[in-house]
């Protein structure tokens, strides 16, 4: 029986991807590789773990051998592990080098050495950096602005040497800012929902304005295996939508949720060291091809409330309540 391996698994952008390849593929065995770090939870996929349909290694991407034992023989290699949240870059950038770039990198080789076919990477919009209006293509020059986008975007260039060198099958795509269950709550949209069941004021970078695409996390699963059939070796695929939202709106949905509107409800905290102002992406490409996204924001909302509030516990639990406020002390997260 091959095996597909999808690194980052237990994390959140990873679990559903994980979702969405054992419904896709059910004659492959899935292998999670993941390093279990604050961000992965094992009960992102205890469903397919339990059902024996996956099975959880714990490792780091940054160790050759670790990759090595966990690709070989595989059919299908999914790179979703990495640092993923630009404030924690702020304070601890090494570690998202090492992660987001010798792991890329140490994961490549491993492929390059066991003959994988087939890799899909996952990378982000952040990689072009700013866009002040219209929207990016494939092609366009990566500018990233802080150390989490600068880490992604220098794995993308060891991605290039090993296309251009050693031929290996890498599909890269950039995807937008995500929402869904199973995000850790250091993130805008899961942070909102837990501070307002919390009681907690949200706390918004700077004036609040700055501009961000949200895409279902399900959509983007289901966009990772849709270029995994129909992506080209060596080619780059923007995967987004149209709903954009400055931060403030973003609050200002959540907290309608829970009840009138009121000025108390807002803290507008320091701004990150760079915070670009908005990104925006084309993904002309993939629709041409036949993906589209499906779902949306405001209406997914009332969903993932009543998900975050089941699930409260979990991250009470873990770290306390104050944790919220607690995950990077430096620099006050949105
Ligand atoms: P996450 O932080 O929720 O999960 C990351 C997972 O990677 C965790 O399970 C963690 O334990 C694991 N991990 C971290 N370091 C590792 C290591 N050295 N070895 C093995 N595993 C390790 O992140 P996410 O938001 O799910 O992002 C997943 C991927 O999607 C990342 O590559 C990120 O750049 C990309 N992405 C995310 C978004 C988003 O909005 N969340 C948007 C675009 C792209």
């Amino acid at each position: 029986m091959s095996h597909i391996v999808i690194t980052g698994g237990a994390g959140f952008a990873g679990s559903h991807i994980v979702d969405e390849v054992c419904r896709a593929y059910p004659d492959d065995r899935v292998l999670i590789l993941d390093k279990m770090t604050y961000a992965g939870d094992v009960r992102n996929v205890s469903h397919h773990v339990f059902s024996n349909r996956a099975q959880l290694m714990v490792g780091d991407v940054a160790d050759l051998d670790v990759c090595r034992r966990a690709v070989q023989g595989a059919r299908l290699v999914i790179h979703a592990a990495a640092e993923s949240h630009v404030d924690n870059s702020f304070g601890n950038s090494l570690e998202f080098t090492r992660t987001n770039v010798v792991g890329t990198h140490s994961l490549m080789e491993a492929c390059r050495q066991q003959g994988v076919q087939r890799i899909v990477h996952v990378s982000t919009d952040e990689v072009y950096g700013e866009v002040h209006s219209g929207s990016v293509d494939e092609h366009t020059v990566l500018r990233p602005t802080n150390p989490y986008s600068s880490s992604k975007a220098a794995a993308e260039m060891i991605l290039r040497g090993y296309v251009q060198s050693y031929h290996l099958p890498i599909v890269t795509v950039r995807a937008n800012n995500l929402f869904g269950s199973r995000q850790f709550p250091e993130k805008i949209i899961p942070r909102f929902i837990c501070h307002m069941l919390l009681e907690r004021p949200l706390p918004l970078h700077g004036n609040g304005q700055n501009r961000r695409h949200y895409l279902s996390a399900i959509d983007f699963a289901k966009a990772v295996v849709f270029v995994c059939e129909k992506g080209q070796e060596g080619e780059v695929y923007n995967i987004g939508t149209t709903d954009e939202f400055t931060n403030l709106q973003v609050a200002e949905m959540i907290a309608a949720h829970f009840g009138p509107l009121r000025s108390e409800l807002f803290e507008f905290v320091p701004d990150r060291p760079f915070n670009d102002a908005r990104y925006a992406i084309s993904w002309e490409r993939l629709s041409s091809m036949g993906w589209t996204p499906t779902r949306h924001l405001h209406s997914e909302l009332p969903a993932l409330i009543a998900w975050y509030r089941a699930h409260l516990a979990r991250y009470v639990e873990l770290f306390g309540v104050e944790a919220l406020d607690r995950a990077c002390p430096e620099f006050p997260t949105v």
